[in-house]
C-alpha cells in the first residue's frame, strides 16, 4: 500500500493518536519534523497550528495538507509519526516502508538553520529558555513584552521554546543569528553551578532558611509517636518498597531519592508525581522523610524552596486565595521582601517543589474544567490546587502528591509525570522496623518470633500502620489473648485496649474482661465524631466540635486524637485521629455499639452510592460540608474510608468478639446487625457473579474481578465465619478467576485463600501483576487444593516462596499449571520443581520465563523432567540456561510422550544446544512448537534441526528469529524446511 493510501485508510486512527488526551505535544513534534525536512513551509505551519481552533481540527488540516502534497510528503509524515508516538500507541498502525530522508546542504541563512534544526532546538532550549531570552533581550532583539509572551505560564517548556523560535523568525535574520550565537556559546561553556546562588538575593536566602527550619521542625517526629517523645523520624524510619511501571510496562524498583527523579517518567511534559498506596502504607511518612532530608540539605539539593501541603488541612480553608497567599499563609511567611521572594519563585519554577499529602482526602474530586493561570488572582482552593496539579498554574514546578489508588481517576492521570507505587514494608523491612522500635534486642526477637508463628498477622505487618500497632502493642500481643490476632479488627482492638490500659488508674494491671464496656461512653463519643467526619470528608476537628460531642479533656488526652501538626498560622487548636484507619475503626465501633443508630447505617456502609448525609453530620460538621460540592463527587474520597469502616464492622460483628461486645450491645440488636452485614455481603457478591459473561463456545467461564470484589472478600475474612464464606462461594461457578492489577498483597492473599478454599469446583486463579511476594504466596496455601492453575506473573516471588508453594502443591491433586514469569527465581528453586514433576504425574504446564535460571537450574529441572510423563508446556524464555542447559533438557525430554510446547527463547543457546534439541525432535512424537528465537544458533545448529525434522511430522513450527544467521542463510534454510520460521 502506498503512503498516500495508508494515510487515507488510517485517517481515523492517526487523528485519534494525535488528539488523544488533548495533549498538543505529539502534533507539535510532528510539525517540527515536517518543517525541518521541508515537507511543510512556514505558511503551511501557520495555517495548521491555529491556537484558537480545537486540536482535532488542526490535526485534520495537517492530514489534508500532507495528503495534497503527494506520496513523498505522505511517507515523510508517516516516518515522523513513527518517530514521535510512543510504542504502546503504535499497535495496529502501519507506517509504510522506511523512507530515507534526502541529505540536504546546510541552509545558508540563520532563519532557515533554525527551521532545519527545530526538533533538536526544542529539546536543547527547554531547560534554559531564561538564558536564551536574556541573550535576545540584552542584544535588543526582543523586548520585555516579547519575553513575557513567550513565557506565559499556560505553556509547557517545549511550547515556550516553539513560541520563542516563532518569534525569532518573525523578528528576522539578526535575531536568528543572535540565537545561533548564543547556542554556540552554551555548547562551549559549561554552566556554572554557582550561577544559581549568584542570582539569589539576601531576602530569598533568608526565606529559604526560615522555610527549612520550619519544615525540619514539622517533620522531625512521627505523629503516631506524638507525645511519647521516644522516637524521632530518624530513629524509626524504615525504607519501604517503591515501584514504578515504566513505558514498556516493566516494573522498576525505586529508592527514596528516585521519587523526584527521571526514573519511570511516562509524560515528560507533566510535572506532577503521584505516590499511591493503600491507607497506612506510609505515604505521609514518606513525604515527611523527603521534607526532613530536604530541610537538612541531604536530598533534593537542587530544590531551593519546598512547600509542603496537607490536603486534609486545605479542606478547612474557606477563603479564596491567590497562589502567593497559599504558599505564604499555609507554609511559611517571609519576614522580608515578600514580593521579591514570590517573584523569585515565579521566575525559577524549576527550583521549587510543592508536595500535597492525601489528595484522596481532599473533599472535592479532581476536575480540569476550570482553567486558571494567574498567580496573583484569588480563587477557591480547589481551583488553585487542581490547576497546580495540571500545570496550568506554575508550569515547571515539580509537584509530589500522595493518594490512595482508588481516588485517582483518568482525568488526573493524564497530568501525571509518573506514578510511584508504595507497597509497604518488605519482610526484611518488618524485621528492621521491629528492631528499631524495640531497643531491647531480646524483646525485638520475641516480637519477630511471634510474628513468624502467626503468618496471618505477619502478612498484615507489610502495611506499616499495622506493623506499628502490632509492635506497639507487643505486651498485649505476647500476653496471650483469648482470640488469636489475625484480622485487622483484632489488631485495632489491640490498640484500643493498649491506649485504655496506658491511661487506666491501675496502670500496671491488666484490663478486666469488660474493658470495652467500662470505656463505652468514650468509645461512643469518639465513634460519633469519627463517623460524622467520614461522612462529610472531615478529618480535622476543632476543640469546639470535640466539646459539642461531649468529649472531656481527659478523653481527648487518651491518645486516639492528636494535635494537628501545622505550619499555617491559625490561632485555634485542631485535632485529628492518630491515623485515618483509626477514625474508620471508631466509626465502625459506633455503628456496631450504638443501640439507637438508624437502622440503615450498616447497609449504607456497604452501598455508599445510595448514601445521604445524615442530618446529624450536616448539623455538627457544617464547616466541612461545602454545598457547592456535588454529593457524587465527594464519594471519591469517602468510599475507600467507608469500605475500611465496613471491614471493621464485619470484624466487630464476628462471633469471635461476641463476648467482648456482650455487655455493650443487646444481643437482639447485634444479631440484627450481623444479619444486615451478611445480607449486604451476599448481595454484593451476587452482583459480581451476575456480571460474569456467558462463556464463548470453546472458552472457559471466566470472571474478571473488580477491586470491590476484593474488598467484599476482605469483609468476609474479617467475620471469620466459615459458613458465611462457604455459602457465598457455593454460588460462584467459574473456571477462571482473574484478579490482575488489583493491588493484591499478602493481606489480600490471606483473605482470598480463606474464602476461595470453599469453591465447589477447581479454578484457574490469575493474580498476575500484583505484589503477592513470598509471604502472600504462603498465604495462598489454604486454597491451593482448589486451584487447577495459578498465575503469578510479576509478583516479586523468590525461591523461598516457591518452596512453600510447591511443598503443598505436590499434594494437591487438582493443581496442574503454574506461571511465574518475571519473578525473582534462581537455580535454588529448580530442585523443588524437579520434585514436583517427579511426584505429580498429572502436571501440565510450567512457565518460568524471565527469571534467573542458569544451566545448573536447567540440569536440576531435567532431572525431574526425565521422570515425568504429563508435562505439555515448558516455558523458560529469558533465562540463561545456555547450551549445557538445553542439552540437559533435551536429553530428559526426548522420551516425553506429552510435551507439546517448549520455549527456550533468549537463553544463550548455541548450535550445540540446537543439535541436542534436534534429537528431541527426531525422537519425540508430540512436540508441536519449539521456540528458539533470540539465541546464538548458527547454520550448523539449524542444519541439525532440519535433519531431525525430516523424521518428524508432529512439529509444526520451529521459531528461529534473531539467531546467528545472515539473511541469505535464513532464506536458503527456510527453503529447505518450511517449518523453520526466521
Ligand atoms: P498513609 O499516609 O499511607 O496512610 P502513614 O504514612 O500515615 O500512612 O503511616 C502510618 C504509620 O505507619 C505512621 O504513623 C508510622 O507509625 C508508620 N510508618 C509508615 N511508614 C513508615 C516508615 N517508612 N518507617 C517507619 N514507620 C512507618
Amino acid at each position: 500500500m502506498t503512503a498516500h493510501q495508508l494515510i487515507l485508510k488510517q485517517r481515523a486512527e492517526l487523528l485519534a493518536v494525535l488528539c488523544g488526551g488533548g495533549n498538543a505535544e505529539p502534533l507539535d513534534c510532528v510539525l517540527d519534523l515536517l518543517l525541518a525536512c521541508e515537507v511543510l513551509v512556514w505558511e503551511d505551519y501557520l495555517s495548521i497550528r491555529v491556537a484558537e481552533k480545537p486540536l482535532c481540527s488542526n490535526v485534520r488540516h495537517l492530514l489534508d495538507v500532507v495528503y495534497d502534497k503527494g506520496e513523498d510528503a505522505c511517507s515523510l509524515f508517516l516516518a515522523a509519526m513513527n518517530q514521535v508516538i510512543p510504542e504502546e500507541q503504535k499497535a495496529g498502525l502501519c507506517f509504510g516502508k522506511e523512507c530515507a530522508v534526502v541529505d540536504k546542504n546546510r541552509p545558508d541563512t540563520a532563519t532557515l538553520t533554525l527551521l532545519a534544526d527545530r526538533p533538536v532546538l526544542v529539546r536543547k532550549l527547554r531547560d534554559n529558555i531564561d538564558r536564551a531570552l536574556n541573550a535576545l533581550l540584552t542584544t535588543g532583539c526582543f523586548t520585555i513584552k516579547d519575553c513575557d509572551a513567550v513565557q506565559l505560564p499556560v505553556y509547557t517548556p517545549s511550547q515556550q521554546v516553539r513560541r520563542l523560535l516563532d518569534q525569532v523568525r518573525f523578528k528576522g535574520e539578526t535575531a536568528a543569528k543572535t540565537l545561533l550565537q548564543y547556542l554556540e556559546q552554551t555548547e562551549t561553556t559549561r554552566p556554572n553551578p554557582e550561577d544559581k546562588e549568584n542570582h539569589l538575593s539576601a531576602n530569598c536566602l533568608l526565606y529559604q532558611k526560615k522555610l527549612r527550619s520550619s519544615v525540619a521542625a514539622q517533620s522531625h517526629s512521627l505523629s503516631t509517636y506524638g507525645g511519647t517523645g521516644r522516637f524521632s523520624l530518624d530513629d524509626i524510619y524504615t525504607d519501604s518498597l517503591l515501584e514504578v511501571i515504566d513505558g514498556s510496562g516493566e516494573t522498576l524498583t525505586l529508592g527514596l531519592e528516585d521519587v523526584v527523579g527521571p526514573l519511570g517518567t511516562l509524560n515528560e511534559e507533566a510535572d506532577t508525581i503521584l505516590v499511591s498506596g493503600e491507607a497506612g502504607s506510609g505515604k505521609s511518612t514518606l513525604l515527611q522523610r523527603l521534607h526532613l532530608l530536604w530541610a537538612r540539605e541531604a536530598l533534593l539539593t537542587n530544590t531551593f524552596l519546598l512547600f509542603p501541603f496537607s490536603c486534609r488541612k486545605l479542606n478547612a480553608e474557606q477563603r479564596e486565595l491567590s497562589l502567593k497567599e497559599l504558599l505564604f499563609l499555609h507554609c511559611c511567611w517571609p519576614d522580608r521582601g515578600q514580593d521579591e521572594v514570590f517573584q523569585f519563585i515565579l521566575d525559577h519554577p524549576n527550583l521549587a517543589l510543592f508536595t500535597f499529602d492525601g489528595l484522596d482526602e481532599f473533599k472535592q474530586g479532581f476536575t480540569d474544567e476550570e482553567r486558571h493561570c494567574c498567580p496573583t488572582k484569588q480563587v477557591p482552593i480547589p481551583v488553585l490546587l487542581f490547576n497546580l496539579l495540571q500545570g496550568t498554574l506554575m508550569k515547571g514546578v515539580m509537584k509530589v502528591a500522595t493518594s490512595r489508588p482508588q481516588a485517582v481517576g483518568p482525568s488526573l492521570k493524564r497530568y501525571l509525570r509518573k506514578e510511584v507505587l508504595l507497597k509497604g514494608f518488605s519482610p526484611g523491612g518488618i524485621d528492621c522496623f521491629v528492631k528499631k522500635h524495640h531497643s531491647d534486642p531480646a524483646m525485638a526477637r520475641r516480637v519477630i518470633e511471634s510474628l513468624q508463628a502467626n503468618t496471618g498477622l505477619l502478612s498484615l505487618c507489610h502495611i506499616p500502620v499495622f506493623c506499628w500497632i502490632v509492635t506497639k502493642c507487643h505486651q498485649e500481643l505476647l500476653g496471650g489473648q483469648d482470640v488469636i490476632t489475625q484480622t485487622i479488627t483484632d489488631v485495632y482492638l489491640l490498640v484500643l485496649q493498649h491506649f485504655f490500659q496506658r491511661k487506666s488508674p491501675q496502670s500496671q494491671g491488666v484490663l478486666g474482661k469488660a474493658w470495652l464496656e467500662e470505656h463505652l461512653d468514650t468509645v461512643l463519643k469518639l465513634g460519633q465524631l469519627a463517623l460524622e467526619g467520614l461522612e462529610a470528608s472531615c478529618y480535622v476537628f476543632s476543640g469546639y466540635e470535640l466539646q459539642r460531642n461531649g468529649l472531656t479533656e481527659k478523653e481527648v488526652s487518651q491518645g486516639f486524637l492528636i494535635y494537628c501538626n501545622d505550619l499555617s498560622v491559625t490561632d485555634c487548636k485542631r485535632y485529628e485521629f492518630l491515623h485515618i484507619t483509626l477514625q474508620c475503626f471508631f466509626a465502625a465501633l459506633y455503628v456496631v455499639l450504638n443501640r439507637n443508630i438508624d437502622r440503615s447505617a450498616v447497609s449504607r456502609l456497604f452501598h455508599p452510592q445510595y448514601r445521604q448525609l445524615s442530618g446529624l453530620s450536616q448539623r455538627c460538621l457544617g464547616h466541612c460540608i461545602d454545598s457547592s460540592v456535588e454529593e457524587l463527587e465527594s464519594h471519591v474520597t469517602e468510599t475507600p474510608n467507608l469500605q475500611i469502616t465496613a471491614q471493621f464492622v464485619s470484624g466487630l460483628l464476628s462471633q469471635r468478639h461476641h463476648d467482648l461486645l456482650l455487655e455493650c450491645c443487646p444481643i437482639a440488636v447485634r444479631e440484627r446487625k450481623v444479619k444486615q452485614v451478611v445480607k449486604s455481603l451476599s448481595k454484593g457478591m451476587q452482583r459480581h457473579f451476575k456480571s460474569i459473561p456467558r462463556p464463548v463456545e470453546g472458552e472457559k467461564k471466566s470472571m474478571h474481578a473488580m477491586p470491590s470484589f476484593v474488598w467484599l472478600i476482605k469483609c468476609i475474612y474479617e467475620m471469620q465465619d466459615n459458613s458465611i464464606a462457604q455459602d457465598t462461594m457455593a454460588k460462584l461457578d467459574v473456571e477462571h478467576l482473574k484478579l490482575t492489577y488489583c493491588n493484591i498483597g499478602p493481606v489480600e492473599c490471606t483473605a482470598l485463600a480463606y474464602v476461595l478454599k470453599y469453591l465447589r469446583n477447581p479454578v484457574g486463579l490469575q493474580l498476575d501483576n500484583n505484589s503477592v511476594g513470598d509471604v502472600g504466596a504462603e498465604q495462598l496455601l489454604p486454597c491451593l487444593h482448589i486451584c487447577h492453575s495459578l498465575y503469578l506473573r510479576n509478583n516479586n516471588i523468590s525461591d523461598e516462596g516457591i518452596r512453600k508453594l510447591l511443598e503443598k502443591g505436590m499434594k494437591c491433586e487438582n493443581f496442574q499449571k503454574i506461571a511465574l514469569f518475571n519473578n525473582n527465581l534462581t537455580d535454588a528453586c529448580t530442585q523443588h520443581f524437579a520434585l514436583l514433576l517427579k511426584s505429580k504425574q498429572n502436571f501440565l504446564s510450567l512457565r518460568l520465563g524471565n527469571n534467573n535460571i542458569t544451566s545448573q537450574g536447567a540440569e536440576q529441572l531435567a532431572e525431574g523432567l526425565s521422570y515425568n510423563q504429563s508435562l505439555q508446556f515448558l516455558g523458560l524464555w529469558g533465562n540463561r540456561i545456555g547450551d549445557r542447559g538445553a542439552e540437559a533438557l533435551a536429553a530428559a525430554l526426548k522420551n516425553s510422550t506429552t510435551l507439546i510446547w517448549l520455549s527456550l527463547v533468549d537463553n544463550g543457546v548455541g548450535s550445540a544446544g540446537a543439535c541436542a534439541l534436534a534429537k528431541l525432535i527426531s525422537q519425540g512424537k508430540t512436540l508441536e512448537q519449539l521456540w528458539l528465537n533470540k539465541n546464538c544458533i548458527s547454520r550448523e545448529g539449524v542444519e541439525c534441526l532440519i535433519e531431525a525434522l525430516k523424521m518428524n511430522s508432529s512439529v509444526q513450527e520451529v521459531w528461529l528469529r534473531g539467531n546467528n544467521l545472515s539473511p541469505e542463510e535464513e532464506e536458503e534454510l527456510s527453503k529447505q524446511e518450511s517449518r523453520l520460521i526466521f
